[in-house]
């Protein structure tokens, strides 16, 4: 009777043995196969994820008046490495402080939804800054901040800028540098634009369309700026203004280029070599930063630039040179705008040169052979007004060729330059014509306004001597508006001269 039973127990003892060597078995194979840190487990209950301290330090910076915070966690999940700049000024200090913190607390958020998904995701965010001096003792501070999680193979980029007078306390805006003018705003506009279409790193990747949206005349398009006393620098984001694989773009505008548009206590420092070449900031060393320096290493040759004239102007006076002014007229011909403009010109006995499209010169082939009869010159703007960047060498080729043979076809005269399309143009454009490029430095924004009066205010804004000035004839508020720019600009004591005589 005993030993049945024995027998019986004994058998039970051997079922929860074996299963008890067998879930033991299984979880160590779980064990093993799960990441290390989540071995606590083996407790058996479910671990509670507890975030480590943060450090926070603090040291001086090698400009006077500013210490850097230096805050890091180094939590399982949530990891962190944060620089950015403090001052003896509070509401600097708040200001920089509250977007240190709002980043930082997103970072947070945005781990805790994840994980509450998928235990295992863990993130990883830098902020860092660089500093940059302008001679009136003003501060740019740039800070570059990156986050990324495992979970996801895109991370997140931004850059962001703080400007201070560590003597005032004051924080200086772009609107500042520029004496909140609208028309400067808007000559600083065509100069970006300007610069980040020659900008070599950025070739073959532009946003267009982007680019013109972002570089539109309002101040909070320039915020993130840093000045220097070389130039002024514009930071945007990745794949704003060019595809994310290049990423963040820091575009440079030296300041001679900016000379009449910035404001006096902003221009270049007297007596400093004027040397395009020279890096235009000087970064505090710092790890963990991405943004690259892109400095803009040559000049468009071709581009009508007012580069030796302007250099020259600080010893030269204005008065003693004779002033010369290129009008330039795209996009047409037009049969009703571009026979007022004639009119126009011919009154003031004005040369000027029209950069035309090969499919309107096929249209309107009488037109294009009057002006030519004018006596203006020729210039080949693409056959159906493409952006070239974005075509194949092929197609660029016939954009072009095609419009110089027609132009020649109806005219008799060749086309003397070629203007792309938005400006937009990089080497592979190039090495498709033999054309020389003209771009403008004055851009009269004039298919945008469609105003006649502001025609004027733009260009007295913004001409001087060696000016290309870029006009539309084929909207009528330009050729009413037209009148009063040549009346302007004589009054100045311009001459005006074809693209070809500026060079
Ligand atoms: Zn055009």
């Amino acid at each position: 009777m005993k030993r049945p039973r024995r027998k019986a127990r004994s058998a039970w003892i051997d079922i929860i043995f074996s299963v008890a060597i067998l879930s033991l078995t299984a979880f160590a194979v779980f064990l093993f196969m799960k990441p290390t840190d989540h071995q606590s487990n083996a407790s058996g209950k479910k671990e509670e994820h507890r975030p480590v301290p943060v450090i926070v330090d603090q040291i001086a910076s090698n400009y006077p008046g500013i210490k850097i915070i230096i805050e890091t966690s180094n939590d399982k999940r949530t990891p962190f490495a944060i620089q950015y700049p403090q001052s003896i000024h509070s509401e600097f200090n708040e200001e920089v402080t509250k977007y240190i913190t709002d980043i930082r607390e997103q970072y947070i958020n945005d781990s805790e939804k994840k994980t509450a998904k998928n235990d295992d995701v863990t993130g990883e965010l830098n902020i860092a800054f660089e500093t940059l001096l302008h001679h009136s003792g003003n501060y740019s501070f740039v800070l570059f901040n990156s986050s990324s999680f495992s979970d996801d193979q895109n991370g997140v980029m931004e850059i962001r800028s703080f400007h201070l007078n560590p003597e005032t306390g004051e924080r200086f805006t772009i609107a500042d540098l520029f004496a909140h003018d609208l028309e400067k705003l808007s000559a600083l506009s065509t100069l970006l634009r300007e610069a980040i279409y020659e900008d070599e790193s950025l070739k073959n990747h532009l946003l267009i369309d982007e680019i013109h949206l972002r570089t539109e005349p309002s101040w909070r398009n320039f915020n993130n700026f840093a000045l220097t006393d070389e130039a002024l620098l514009f930071y945007f984001d990745p794949a704003t203004i060019a595809e994310e694989s290049v990423g963040p773009a820091i575009i440079n505008i030296p300041l001679d280029r900016l000379k009449g548009i910035i404001s006096d206590e902003y221009q270049l420092p007297e007596h400093q070599p004027q040397n395009q070449d020279t890096d235009a900031s000087n970064p505090i060393d710092h790890n963990g930063k991405e943004g690259k320096q892109s400095e803009k290493v040559e000049r468009d040759d071709e581009k009508v630039s007012d580069d030796q004239d302007s250099t020259k102007d600080a010893e030269t006076p204005i008065e003693n040179v004779e002033k010369k002014v290129a009008l330039t007229f795209d996009d047409g011909p037009d049969p009703k705008v571009t026979k007022q403009i004639l009119e126009v010109l011919a009154r003031h006995d004005a040369k000027a040169t029209f950069f035309m499209l090969g499919s309107r010169v096929e249209y309107y082939p009488e037109l294009a052979k009057a002006v030519m009869e004018a006596g203006h010159e020729l210039g080949n703007h693409t056959w159906n007004h493409p952006d070239l960047t974005k075509l194949n060498a092929d197609r660029v080729r016939k954009e072009i060729a095609n419009t110089s043979k027609i132009i020649e076809e109806v005219t008799g005269e060749q086309a003397k330059s070629f203007r792309p399309p938005y400006g937009a143009v990089n080497q592979s454009v190039r090495a498709q014509t033999d054309l020389p490029v003209t771009l403008w430095d004055v851009d009269t924004l004039d298919w945008k306004h469609r105003n006649a009066n502001k025609l004027l205010e733009i260009v007295k804004g913004n001409v001087k001597d060696g000016s290309t000035i870029l006009m539309h004839d084929i909207h009528q508020s330009t050729a009413d508006g037209l009148e009063d720019v040549l009346n302007y600009l004589e009054a100045e004591g311009y001459t005006f001269v074809t693209v070809s005589e500026l060079d």
